[in-house]
């Protein structure tokens, strides 16, 4: 009897349902060593203006994985989330980019330069969160105003008032917060007016086919012109080409991310932006 129970429980497991989560199971387990032995590491993307002058970058985890190599963050971001991994991980990250900012800070020519750090949803509604940066922030002698905070829209769906609080708290340290993957969300205009942000993205999907799809120049128009509106600065991702650049400069964007201008790299190799002026 307890052999066909057994049977029985076995027929709810599918293969390759198993394959899945003992493969998570592993990752995670790797992902926690991982964390211990440092294995992960920031590259940095260049962030520049209209002149192409380097303003900022933006921060974006890597894994140097013992076997698979480096780890592009979409697969084991999404994995750290469900796991609440990404809280240690999270700040590995704002410590990380705390200490490149304190060693900017002593060269004029990358004292003026941000570090742009994403934060998940997770992180940020976690109880500590703005008692955890300010205390990095003081740790590593990072100035605050250096570091700008990436948000995503998905952030902003729960606890709005909980979301200014906390922004309204950092930024009164001179933090800023941008709004990533603007357009991709569910943001809606009403919370758009009352967030505190400095900076909007213009997420790439709208970048990559705006030259080709009349409703995607009309929504970086659009977005463009709410953004300068609303008093924000206006940055776009993903531009790739020339062309993508010009027609963002004349709608009036006239910040831009891009592998145009430079890939995430590793920090020394950032220095050839900085030798260009
Ligand atoms: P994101 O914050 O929207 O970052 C921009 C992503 O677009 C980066 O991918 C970047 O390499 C890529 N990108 C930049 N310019 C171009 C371009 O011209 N063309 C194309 N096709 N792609 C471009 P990456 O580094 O793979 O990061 C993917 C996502 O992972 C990020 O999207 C962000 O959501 C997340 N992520 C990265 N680092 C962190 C982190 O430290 N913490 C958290 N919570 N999420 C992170
Ligand atoms: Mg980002
Ligand atoms: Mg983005
Ligand atoms: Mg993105």
């Amino acid at each position: 009897q307890a052999k066909d129970a057994g049977r029985n429980t076995l027929r709810f497991f599918d293969p390759d349902m198993q394959a899945v989560i003992s493969a998570r199971a592993e990752m995670e387990a790797d992902m926690r060593l991982g964390l211990q032995e440092n294995q992960f590491l920031l590259y940095y993307q260049p962030q520049v203006n209209h002149a192409g002058r380097l303003i900022g970058v933006e921060a974006l985890v890597r894994w140097q994985h013992p076997l698979r190599g480096l780890v592009a963050p979409a697969h084991f971001i999404p994995l750290a989330e469900d796991t609440g991994l990404i809280l240690p991980l999270g700040q590995w990250v704002m410590e990380a980019a705390c200490r490149q900012l304190q060693l900017w800070r002593t060269q004029a020519h990358t004292a003026q330069l941000t570090i742009a750090v994403n934060v998940s949803a997770l992180q940020f509604h976690g109880e500590s969160f703005v008692s955890d940066v300010l205390a990095t922030l003081a740790r590593t002698g990072a100035p605050a105003d250096r570091l700008k905070l990436e948000l995503t829209e998905s952030l902003l769906v729960k606890d709005v008032d909980g979301v200014i609080a906390k922004m309204v708290a950092l930024k009164a340290h001179g933090v800023g917060f941008s709004l990533d993957d603007f357009g991709t969300g569910y943001s809606s205009l009403s919370y758009l007016k009352r967030l505190p942000l400095d900076q909007i993205k213009i997420d790439q999907s709208f970048v990559s086919d705006a030259l080709s799809n009349p409703k995607d120049a009309a929504l970086v128009r659009a977005t463009v012109a709410m953004g300068r509106g609303l008093g924000m600065m206006v940055i776009a991702e993903g531009v790739e080409t020339q062309m993508q650049r010009d027609f963002l400069e004349g709608e009036g964007c006239l910040n831009f991310q891009g592998y145009f201008f430079g890939r995430p790299v590793p920090v020394a190799e950032l220095a050839c932006f900085l030798v260009a002026e």
